[in-house]
């Protein structure tokens, strides 16, 4: 309870004898200031001018009211009421021997119990209780004091003036404390306040204000079990950008964020009531449809979300969204179940070909786990030095010279016999091994080639190389440090990685060309129609891709096509070169058209480094006797 410094300063004496009353009056009379207060409260105020904060210490604090009565019942009913009415007294007198009521020790005793820390003075003759006993039933004993019948005056009005003082500068440091406490209890809120904003943070995107993991942990399980309890069942869809580090690289960070930025808008909007969104990093975005029968409306409307041109700049970015998901059940899934299997089908629709919705089918969880065990087993492969190249000729366009070799990589599974690189270079792009992969490749390659170094030998590349920022450096030095001239080596790059981390794989394409080798565009034709990239990067040869050519008789347009990538080849001045080449009216065919190189069954098939060494022997010999 705060109490008013400037509370009423009242003291109660309760005496049976009229004479003791009298006295009493005669004593105390000068030290009462009825309505004194004001006069009081100005001199305390110039008090406090003058010496500091304790007005109280030195400033004889004055009495306001002393009310007097005659029985001890009569005194408790007095102090009962002053005290439910929140004027309670700053002392009490009491005479012990009251007769016939109550005495003053029991009417003490009642007053403690209504309030205890009232100063009570017991005021006693010589054969009265004695100050232990009295103690023993009041309590408190030090607000317990005791004058002796007949008593001396200053002795009173000293009593009387120290338990006012006393009494008013406790409720002062009663009032100071509750004002600290008060402060304390604002301080404690305004933290609690910051907490709350601060945990709110902790859930939220900083860029997009959506919700994070965390965010998205708890508001899925409130949603998950609501759906339990309305016999209901949920959707988790991942979102991922086709492409989206192009836009980074392209525009740089700022336009990537509003980018991002906008998309989240455009998400959120395109989910409505039907669910909620989060941001799980980069360009990783999650919908949680908490409306299974509005689960296909809404997928085709995330699915449109980068249809229309971003208000930034009007940027038309070659964005598109692809999306995995999966249904829940709330009666076993966790989020990190439906995390791992809408990214088990995200993973899937992106290879199925970008911009479509897939959702989870057991059958992935068997795929991922076979890519899984080969990769482990290629990761073993690897370090135990048991994979092998071979190399495939490159001829002339009549057929009849070798001159150059691709380098293609063999694997002899010791349960599955030959794998298809075709299989497991993905699945080593998919399990962070190319970078060890390729750097064996290219090693090994350097060895090799010192055996034909009149021939160029190309060797395939995946964009995750260029991951490693200093693979061109390194490959430069690992040449020199062979002692092989960079010009008898091709790199071969496919469409497909161009459209990935542009602006650092530019740099370092651009480097290894500075330094002499050369760069081949591989798959022509299979991947995004992209002629703007050949025109980007310093290519020396397009390599028309196998489907051309295996089309060429099924296709009437086929030969079209080849004859005018073989002029956009001329105009570029690049090499044209044809891959599987399997049958004679082929060749003739790609000939006639103008192809300046064949690489096919028809003339070989990818062979062992010993067996193109010989080749190349053969080769010499019949060049040396003509
Ligand atoms: P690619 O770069 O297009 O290589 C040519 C593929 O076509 C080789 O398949 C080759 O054996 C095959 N081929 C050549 N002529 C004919 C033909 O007349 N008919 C038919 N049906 N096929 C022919 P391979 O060796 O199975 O390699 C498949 C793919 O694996 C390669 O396609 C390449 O993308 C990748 N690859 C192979 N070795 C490496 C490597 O060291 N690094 C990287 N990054 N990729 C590699
Ligand atoms: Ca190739
Ligand atoms: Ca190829």
């Amino acid at each position: 309870m705060m109490m008013n410094v400037q509370a009423r300063r009242r003291i109660l004496i309760c005496d049976d004898e009229t004479n003791v009353i009298d006295a009493y009056r005669r004593i105390l009379s000068d030290l009462v200031k009825a309505d004194g207060s004001h006069s009081e409260t100005a001199l305390e105020a110039l008090a406090a001018d003058l010496f500091g904060e304790e007005p109280a210490a030195l400033v004889d604090p004055g009495i306001n009211e002393i009310v007097y009565c005659r029985q001890g019942d009569e005194a408790v009913a007095i102090f009962e009421k002053a005290t439910s009415k929140g004027e309670p007294f700053a002392a009490v007198f009491l005479d012990v021997r009251m007769p016939p009521g109550i005495d003053g020790v029991e009417a003490a005793r009642r007053m403690r119990a209504l309030d205890p820390t009232i100063n009570i003075v017991m005021v006693t003759g010589y054969s009265d209780h004695r100050p232990a006993e009295i103690a023993g039933i009041v309590g408190a004993q030090d607000r317990l004091f005791y004058l002796v019948k007949p008593f001396d005056a200053d002795e009173v009005r000293q009593m009387a003036t120290t338990l006012v003082h006393r009494w008013a500068s406790d409720i002062r440091a009663a009032d100071e404390l509750a004002g600290r406490l008060q402060e304390l209890e604002q301080v404690n809120r305004a933290l609690q306040a910051s907490e709350a904003s601060a945990l709110q943070a902790a859930r939220r995107d900083p860029l997009t204000g959506l919700l994070n993991r965390k965010g998205l942990q708890e508001a899925f399980d409130t949603a998950l079990c609501a759906a339990g309890e309305a016999d209901g069942k949920l959707s988790f869809a991942y979102i991922d950008l086709d492409r989206f580090k192009l836009v980074n690289d392209v525009h740089g960070h700022a336009v990537g964020d509003r980018f991002i930025c906008e998309l989240g808008d455009r998400i959120v909007r395109a989910t409505g009531q039907d669910g909620f969104v989060a941001r799980l990093g980069g360009d990783e975005f999650a919908v949680v449809c908490t409306r299974q029968e509005k689960l296909d409306d809404l997928l085709s409307r995330l699915l449109a979300v980068s249809e229309r041109p971003f208000a930034d700049a009007n940027l038309r970015l070659p964005v598109s969204l692809s999306i995995g998901y999966c249904h829940c059940d709330s009666s076993r899934d966790s989020l990190s179940d439906a995390m791992r299997r809408a990214d088990l089908a995200l993973y899937s629709a992106k290879s199925a070909g970008r911009g479509i919705a897939q959702i989870y089918d057991r059958n992935l969880d068997e795929e991922f786990l076979r890519s899984r065990t080969l990769a482990r087993d290629l990761k073993t492969a690897i370090e135990a030095d048991a994979l092998h190249l071979h190399y495939q000729p490159l001829m002339s366009a009549d057929g009849s010279r070798v001159t150059g070799v691709e380098a293609l990589l063999r694997w002899s599974h010791p349960d599955h016999g030959q794998v298809s690189p075709a299989l497991f270079i993905p699945i080593a792009e998919q399990h962070n091994l190319m970078v060890e992969l390729g750097d064996w490749v290219i090693g090994q390659v350097i060895r090799d080639i010192r055996a034909w170094p009149d021939i160029v030998t190309s060797i395939n590349l995946s964009a995750v190389q260029f991951g490693n920022p200093r693979f061109a450096e390194d490959v430069i030095e690992l040449a020199k440090a062979a002692g092989i001239s960079p010009a008898v080596v091709e790199f071969e790059i496919t469409e497909t990685a161009l459209a990935g981390n542009m602006i650092d794989f530019s740099r370092q394409v651009e480097t290894l060309c500075e330094a002499g080798f050369k760069l081949a565009l591989d798959d022509f034709g299979s991947g995004y129609a992209s002629i703007g990239y050949l025109s980007q990067l310093r290519f020396n040869k397009l390599k028309i891709d196998r489907s051309f050519i295996s089309n060429l008789r099924l296709k009437p347009n086929a030969e079209r096509m080849i004859q005018s990538i073989v002029g956009l080849g001329e105009a570029m001045g690049l090499t044209v070169t044809a891959e599987g080449v399997e049958e004679v009216f082929q060749h003739e065919l790609l000939r006639a058209a103008g192809c300046d190189q064949m690489q096919g069954f028809l003339f070989h098939r990818p062979c062992s480094k010993e067996d193109v060494q010989r080749l190349l022997d053969r080769q010499r010999k019949s060049d040396r006797a003509a």
